[in-house]
């Protein structure tokens, strides 16, 4: 077994965010290594080759190749120690372990940020009746099979769910001159970003069916044909049931936090069942921070790779443990989920990150402890997609608890 120690913070994860945390820890003199599971680091944008990244970071609007390969080109010069094709396989008392090919690693660190992404939701997180037929593939593995190994992966494509992958991958199949038959919402309003889609589906002329999911599937080895119904908010079926002939059916229904490895280490918050963290999103484990997708989906990469500041702050500061008797920040109307959970009264500021449950137009957010509102913002437009962002001085609360609501 190889044992490496001395380290002052570990990164498990090469994507955007772990490169980034890595390079900007290192700046500040910390001893920093990262560990990744593939080959090449880069995470997710490897395979995102549209333009839309680095918009914040860099000022430019990269492809997701070449976000990558600027932040591996910063990490680079840095010489911070990369272990690739290195897979985390558990955290044990303090330490962390690796397979890979130079044999099992045993890592010891004073920190330790967890930025292992997220996984997509599959058919068998679905209930979708009917046959086992190939053809069914979830957006971001048909885009891995596009893109990395160029692959053709149907002809007449169908798209369940209005997630930013959807969106994208409709507009890349329709470029490559497929027939897209549509993208089916189950919800009364669409799931990605409002400039997605204008630039992937109106610019294209790809058809949007909201409150309509499909409801069965058949292919004797092949996909062959979605059935599709519109449905009340209820979700029950309403009207006629439509029978479309697709070869492809891709799932575009939401992202799930890669934090399997910690899970059983982890607090979570029953009401939105997320992994309890403070303003640093340092975990209920002293030293242990979970950062981008692994904490929560971020829409924009820009925003989760600058949120890790966050918690570079804490280690810049020696601060290991959550103080349990911080602000608890709680949810309330039309808040669908937030981060942090604590707010610590001694720090300077917090971010407050959070999603609302359905499109709000026109109306304010507000801190309120009881009755009494401690901080307001107006909103013009947001919807379920996107991250809102708000800073607060955490000396505006006087009580140990706070309640984040729409009204
Ligand atoms: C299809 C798609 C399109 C997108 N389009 C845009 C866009 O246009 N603009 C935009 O701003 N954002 C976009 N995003 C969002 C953006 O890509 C994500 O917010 C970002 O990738 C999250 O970065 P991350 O570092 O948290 O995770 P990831 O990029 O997922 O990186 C996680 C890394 O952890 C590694 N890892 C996982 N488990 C282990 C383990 N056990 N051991 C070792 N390593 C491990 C993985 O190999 C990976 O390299 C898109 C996302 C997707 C999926």
């Amino acid at each position: 077994m190889v044992k490496l120690n001395n380290i002052d913070l570990t990164i498990i994860g090469g994507g955007p965010v772990g490169l980034f945390l890595g390079k900007e820890a290192k700046k500040k003199g910390l001893n920093v290594v990262i560990f990744d599971r593939e080959e090449k680091v880069g995470g997710i944008l490897k395979q995102c080759i549209h333009t839309g990244f680095g918009l914040q970071v860099y000022n430019k609007n990269l492809t997701g190749p070449e976000l990558a390969e600027n932040l591996y080109e910063e990490v680079n010069n840095l010489n911070i120690p990369v272990y690739t094709i290195s897979m985390c396989s558990g955290f044990e008392d303090k330490k962390l372990y690796f397979y890979s090919r130079i044999g099992i690693i045993e890592v010891e660190s004073d920190y330790y940020g967890f930025a292992l992404g997220a996984r997509e939701r599959n058919r068998g997180n679905l209930f979708i009746e009917g046959d086992r037929p190939t053809g069914i593939f979830t957006a971001g593995f048909a885009q891995y099979l596009t893109n990395i190994l160029g692959l053709k992966i149907g002809n007449k494509i169908a798209i369940l769910g209005s997630g930013d992958i959807g969106l994208i991958m409709a507009r890349r199949l329709k470029i490559e001159g497929m027939d897209v038959a549509g993208i089916y919402e189950i919800m009364p309003f669409f799931g990605g970003l409002p400039r997605n889609i204008k630039q992937c589906l109106e610019d294209f002329e790809i058809p949007l069916y909201l409150s309509h999911t499909v409801i069965r599937v058949e292919g004797k080895d092949r996909l062959e044909k979605i059935f599709v119904s519109e449905v009340d908010k209820n979700f029950n079926q309403i009207g006629e049931i439509k029978e479309i002939e697709a070869d492809t059916l891709l799932l575009s229904v939401g992202l799930i936090p890669e934090i399997d490895i910690l899970r059983k280490n982890l607090l979570f918050d029953k009401s939105t069942n997320q992994p309890i963290v403070n303003q640093n999103f340092l975990t209920n484990i002293p030293g242990v921070f979970l950062l981008g997708n692994s904490l929560t989906i971020f829409d924009l990469v820009d925003k989760a790779m600058v949120s890790s500041l966050n918690s570079l702050d804490a280690i810049l500061k020696g601060k290991r443990e959550i103080n349990n008797n911080g602000i608890k920040l709680k949810t309330g109307n039309l808040i669908k989920n937030f981060i942090p959970q604590i707010i610590e009264k001694d720090s300077e500021k917090a971010n407050i990150y959070f999603r609302v449950k359905e499109p709000i137009f026109n109306k304010s957010l507000i801190l309120r402890e009881d009755n009494k509102i401690v901080f307001k913002k107006k909103i013009v437009a947001l919807y379920p997609s996107q991250m809102e962002e708000i800073t607060i001085n955490p000396e505006i609360i006087e009580k140990d608890e706070v309640i984040l609501e729409i009204i």
